[in-house]
């Protein structure tokens, strides 16, 4: 009899376990106001087929339940969720295992910031977004503005958080020096070194279609000039600098005609 009772206790304690801990693997479902806001403004994902949208929302879900979003002075909507989860996954979309484990939270600005990450002193700011150094490791700061405009804005080459996620992939090696060690194929290392000291010189002097002239700042800064460009107008690059793209599309996996034309 009262091994009996001892079973039936054992029984229902792994029971109970069992609901537990299946609720606690339970998915987060996608809200399909993220779909709709995806659908409307982020061209990126507007080109994947089918299969690779499920794919792409899967990888923001699991990103936004890693990263906190938070809000400095400022309210994060929805909005600001899926846009910097995209932002977020459209670097590294190729490369399925990828992981942001240099970033634990995203800060939005209600505006632009200075390089001590201030807010109001009456002087102008000139800071839109910041990956965190020291203290602030694990950190990545953005101007609320600057985040929305880089999806609302449909036609420029700008787009703050890509550029910020870019710094980071290229951190990950543990140098913010262009050369993004753990994206890039050894056989393309040295044509995209090659690539960035030509395009340091020729930005400067005034030979470079349509890149952004802080792209000149540094390789650094180069890459992640290139990088907002190439995800938001594969187009336009593709036609003004062709061996650029060319490069891009090796390093980031990433063929826009193919998905385009599926
Ligand atoms: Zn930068």
């Amino acid at each position: 009899m009262q091994t009996t009772a001892i079973i039936l206790l054992f029984v229902f304690i792994s029971w109970f376990y069992w609901q537990g801990r299946r609720k606690r693997v339970k998915k987060t479902i996608f809200p399909e106001s993220f779909r709709t806001i995806l659908e409307e403004k982020v061209i990126f994902y507007k080109s994947l087929s089918e299969p690779s949208r499920l794919a792409f929302e899967n990888r923001m879900t699991r990103f936004l339940d890693t990263v906190r979003i938070t809000g400095v002075h400022t309210i994060v909507e929805e909005e600001d969720k899926v846009f910097v989860a995209a932002s977020a996954i459209i670097p590294i979309f190729a490369f399925e295992n990828w992981e942001y484990i240099n970033l634990n939270e995203v800060l939005l600005y209600p505006n632009s910031f200075s390089e001590e990450f201030e807010l109001k002193d009456g002087k102008e700011h000139p800071v839109l977004g910041m990956v965190g150094n020291g203290p602030m490791q694990q950190v990545m700061i953005l101007s609320q503005p600057a985040l929305r405009q880089g999806f609302i804005n449909q036609t420029d080459k700008n787009n703050t958080a890509i550029h910020e996620f870019v710094h980071l992939i290229d951190k990950t090696d543990g140098s913010v020096d262009g050369i993004p060690e753990n994206l890039l194929s050894k056989q393309y290392l040295l044509p995209w070194i090659n690539m960035m000291h030509q395009m340091l010189k020729e930005i400067p002097e005034g030979n470079a279609t349509g890149i952004n002239p802080y792209g000149a700042t540094s390789q650094g800064e180069f890459f992640a000039v290139i990088s907002e460009y190439f995800f938001k107008r594969p187009d336009l690059l593709k036609y003004d600098h062709p061996e650029l793209y060319e490069l891009l599309e090796k390093i980031f996996r990433r063929d826009f005609n193919q998905s385009i034309s599926r």
